[in-house]
């Protein structure tokens, strides 16, 4: 009977091979008891392998074969500073003396303390910068115990699986070009090692649960990567399906990158601007390939958390500054940080309920300094490019917080010449926001619609919590008749994009074309069939559609509308969205 294990698909490809297996759970370690005489030569241990573990990581940067890309190097120099932290170090140390146990015990027991004090953090970056710290223990123990890093001979089409893979060893082992792809019981999609093998173009599942005890080395598995599905034990008629589904899915690749270079016009000739929102600066080059008219969301998030520290004005702005290369996108946006309350790596995880709390621009305005090193940052780009560059304010939800940024920006922009070089938006995510549109868009030069918190606030749903998927949906009234509000009240001419990623969804399509809306931004891979389904719907229908559906009162109305209407409509994309419903 063939099996199959879903989980979440962090780079898309589909492919089949034979799987590699490369750790089955974290290292156990055992506690032993030291005489007061052994102490220091334990610390001495401890040092040399700290040492040991840092050499392994800048040989690695130095020695790469295939030239690190700028993100790789930031991800093993914040695993290098790490290692250099001398907290982490001095807490072991008196850990190995006051207790007088083994050094591997000590720095296991410190690091389940860090956990500890994370366990109740739910936010999906904190806990993956944790990750971090646990695959530097696990290097340091790996060279405590002189177990050296060692190569491996891949062979053709090797799939590795792992319980988890750091993202130094992830850059060691998936750079091999017999590596076809990477599925781990753990990680998430804003991991670093997902990120790597985005950046590397590796189909990846996460958060496969127990898929390295359930797998066996060499056995034949199918990843499809689209779906986050990983298949295997096929029966001989399931592994025709499978080749089937290959091709179809080399069309798919094919199609999407045909449909890339569509243009982004309605059937009746009305212009839409479909653009991406990436998460790292690299990610521009796959923008292109997949045919966005411009960055419409760079989240600057990443560049903060993926240090111990918060980067620096020239950090930023040696970041910013490649938005700019190999492309000539002249709409770039860069959405100011929104971190804080529970995207907030730097302290401060105390409050009660994070979603609510100093988030977004409530943070950036607490924390002014860190807002105008930002600021300062985008416009030495603005100003050595000669390019503009749109400001996005995300969290707003009082014209207080605008007028103050902005009254901020503006004398930034004055300092660097920079007048006619920029825009201000915020991003309307909060009901507060909502309900003030129409005086929002006196202030502002454009409108971006966060729908990803939009609807976590509109229905008080966590919309990180899976048991809540049923009520949230882009289909609910409530949603679509905020959306329709936003866009209704705001003042004549407002330019208005939508952001979150209802964006991406083609059955919400015809409702954005039938309001009106001047920009879409999603993620990259989306990008081609949205394009190519815009070329087959009529504004005219779409207006009818919308107000066929905004008078409805339940989601499922509302879907069962959308849905028939596009598989009437989209013909070209049709083969394609059976893979996305
Ligand atoms: C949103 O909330 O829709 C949005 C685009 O921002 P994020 O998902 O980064 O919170
Ligand atoms: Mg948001």
């Amino acid at each position: 009977m063939s099996l199959e294990k879903k989980g979440i698909a962090v780079s898309h490809g589909f492919i089949t091979g034979h799987i590699l297996l490369l750790n089955q759970a974290r290292t156990i370690v055992d506690k032993k008891k030291i005489k007061k005489t052994e102490i220091y030569e334990e610390i001495n241990r401890l040092q040399l392998a700290v040492e040991k573990s840092i050499d392994e990581i800048s040989e690695l940067k130095i020695n790469s074969d295939y030239g690190l890309k700028s993100e790789h190097i930031d991800i093993l120099d914040f695993n290098i500073l790490i290692l250099e932290d001398e907290i982490l170090a001095s807490e072991v140390i008196q850990k190995i003396k006051k207790e007088q146990i083994n050094a591997e015990w000590a720095l296991n027991s410190v690091l389940t303390d860090k956990s500890k004090n994370f366990s109740n953090v739910k936010d999906i970056y904190m806990q993956e910068r944790l990750a971090d710290f646990y695959y530097i223990g696990e290097r340091i123990i790996k060279n405590l115990r002189g177990n050296l890093d060692f190569s491996l001979d891949f062979e053709k089409d090797s799939i590795i699986v792992a319980h988890d893979l750091s993202p130094v060893d992830a850059l060691k082992y998936c750079q091999d070009k017999n590596v076809i792809g990477l599925l781990t019981d753990v990680g998430g999609i804003t991991s670093h090692t997902a990120i790597i093998a985005r950046s590397l173009s590796l189909p990846a599942i996460m958060s496969l649960v127990d898929i390295s005890q359930v797998l066996e080395p060499g056995n034949e598995v199918v990843v499809d990567g689209y779906k986050g599905l990983v298949s295997w034990n096929l029966k001989d008629d399931e592994k025709k399906e499978i080749l089937k589904l290959k091709k179809e899915y080399s069309v798919l690749e094919e199609n999407l990158l045909e449909f890339s270079k569509l243009p982004s016009l309605t059937k009746d000739g009305v212009e839409f601007l479909i653009k991406a929102n990436i998460e790292i600066a690299s990610e521009t080059s796959s923008a292109i390939r997949y045919g966005a008219q411009g960055i419409g969301m760079y989240r600057t998030e990443f560049l903060f958390t993926s240090k111990d520290r918060f980067p620096s004005e020239n950090e930023q702005y040696e970041d910013y500054i490649k938005l700019f290369s190999n492309n000539d996108f002249n709409d770039i946006t860069i959405r100011t940080l929104d971190i804080g309350g529970d995207k907030l790596i730097h302290k401060n995880d105390d409050e009660a309920n994070p979603a609510m709390g100093l988030r977004g621009i409530r943070y950036s305005l607490s924390n002014i300094e860190i807002f105008k090193n930002q600021i300062k940052a985008i416009f030495r780009v603005c100003s050595e490019k000669k390019k503009k560059i749109r400001i996005l304010l995300p969290m707003v939800s009082t014209l207080e917080e605008i007028i103050e940024a902005k009254k901020l920006i503006e004398s930034m922009a004055k300092e660097f010449d920079v007048d006619d070089l920029y825009n201000i938006g915020v991003v309307i995510e909060t009901p507060s926001a909502a309900i003030m549109v129409n005086e929002i868009s006196h202030y502002v030069n454009f409108l971006s619609i966060g729908t990803n918190d939009l609807i976590q606030y509109i229905l008080a749903a966590d919309r990180n919590n899976k048991e809540l998927r049923p009520i949230l949906n882009y289909y609910q009234p409530a949603v679509i008749r905020t959306i329709s509000d936003i866009v209704t009240n705001s003042k004549e001419g407002t330019y208005i994009s939508v952001c979150g990623e209802m964006a991406s969804d083609i059955l919400s399509l015809p409702l954005f074309i039938g309001l009106g809306i001047n920009e879409l931004s999603m993620n990259c891979h989306s990008i081609p069939i949205i394009k190519s389904a815009i070329n087959e719907l009529e504004k005219k229908d779409c207006e009818n559609i919308l107000y066929k559906c905004i008078k409805k009162k339940k989601s499922s109305e509302i879907n069962t509308i959308l849905k028939k209407e596009i598989l009437k409509k989209v013909k070209k994309a049709k083969k394609i969205i059976k893979y996305e419903f």
